[in-house]
């Protein structure tokens, strides 16, 4: 099968090229994402193969209907940038890697929040210029502590149970409960205790139209005062103008995020050479308690293989006629 695969960068090319024995599929890369204005490139390809930042609206999809193009392979578990309603509408299948390594995400959740507390990343700096002062560095011990879960699904399961090796208390919250966790001594509490009673907050739901701006200016007033939030889920669960309000009053004591809600236009692009136009990261970049990393939670070697395995997988069975294992449905 013709396969168009965008937002390609070296080590999309190196994985996918790795498990595509004898050049089972076609594949051509292209670097530039895939959305409204790229949709030509997708001319005389059956499927586009696409990431978490590629924007597929329903302009997008009638695109690509127009085209001929009849199924949209996602390379990542969300799937949140794609109208999988406009896509039913015009028969076009939408499929995607449900789980490729959770623990990859869930340690990179645990390193945000480590660095942040111990300022690791500081320190690093301070020692190259031979400044061994403890000044400012005092952080808190996680022993003990309560550790509030948003989202108990795979990636918040191996989150979890990171933190009771920890010694925290881990609390949590989602639509439906994992058994599993409670045999565990994980106790599933509303929303508002989670809030009051956590030290930490991490967030591992989908962002839908339910989740969208979770933590606003509303959120945070219900939060214990100086709470650290960590998101490597999805940028829009968080206001960000909002979190920068809750910051400059210390409401928010810290914040990390692997996750942004505009980090289309900036992540994964080295943009060190031009001028940045979006005010509200730069505002949160300039606080010393908030550590952000571009979207790299899943950037594992053990999750590159089982993402590439899974992606060409899903082309075989989408060209043999295959049940779609992997299918994104309503
Ligand atoms: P999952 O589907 O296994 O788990 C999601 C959980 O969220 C489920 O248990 C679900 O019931 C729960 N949930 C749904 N709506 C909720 C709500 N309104 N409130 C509370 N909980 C709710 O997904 P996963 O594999 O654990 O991934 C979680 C998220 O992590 C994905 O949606 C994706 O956005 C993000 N992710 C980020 C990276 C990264 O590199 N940073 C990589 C992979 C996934």
């Amino acid at each position: 099968m013709k396969i168009a695969v965008f937002s390609t960068k070296p080590h999309d090319r190196e994985y996918l090229d790795k498990f595509n024995s004898n050049d089972r599929h076609e594949l051509t890369y292209f670097e530039a994402p895939l959305n409204a204005d790229t949709t030509n490139l997708a001319l005389g390809f059956e499927a586009v193969c696409i990431f978490v930042n590629d924007k597929i609206d329903a302009v997008t999809i009638d695109k690509l209907f127009k085209i001929g193009v009849k199924l949209i392979d996602l390379r990542s578990a969300g799937f949140n940038n794609v109208d999988i309603e406009a896509a039913k509408k015009k028969n076009i299948k939408v499929m995607r890697v449900p789980a490729y390594s959770p623990e990859a995400v869930a340690e990179h959740a645990v390193a945000l929040i480590l660095t942040l507390n111990r300022k690791t990343h500081k320190v690093y700096n301070r020692v190259r210029e031979s400044n061994f002062s403890l000044e400012n560095l005092i952080g808190f011990n996680l022993h003990g502590k309560t550790v509030g879960v948003i989202g108990t699904g795979k990636i918040g399961v191996a989150f979890c149970q990171i933190m009771l090796g920890f010694g925290c208390k881990v609390i949590a919250y989602d639509i439906t409960e994992s058994e599993m966790l409670k045999d565990k001594g994980i106790e599933y509490t509303t929303l508002v205790d989670l809030y009051k009673n956590s030290d930490i907050i991490s967030l591992h739901c989908p962002l839908n139209v339910k989740t969208k701006y979770l933590f606003d200016i509303k959120t945070f007033s219900k939060v214990k005062k100086g709470v650290m939030l960590i998101n490597t889920s999805r940028g829009a669960l968080i206001k960000t103008s909002d979190a920068i309000d809750a910051l400059k009053n210390g409401q928010l004591g810290y914040l990390g995020i692997d996750v942004y809600e505009q980090e289309e236009n900036l992540f994964f692009n080295d943009l060190s050479e031009s001028i940045i136009k979006d005010d509200l990261i730069e505002r949160l970049m300039a606080f010393h308690n908030v550590l952000i990393t571009p979207h790299q939670g899943f950037f594992t070697k053990e999750a590159l293989d089982q993402i590439a395995i899974t992606t060409l997988k899903n082309f075989t069975d989408f060209e043999e006629g295959l049940l779609l294992e992997n299918e994104v449905k309503l």
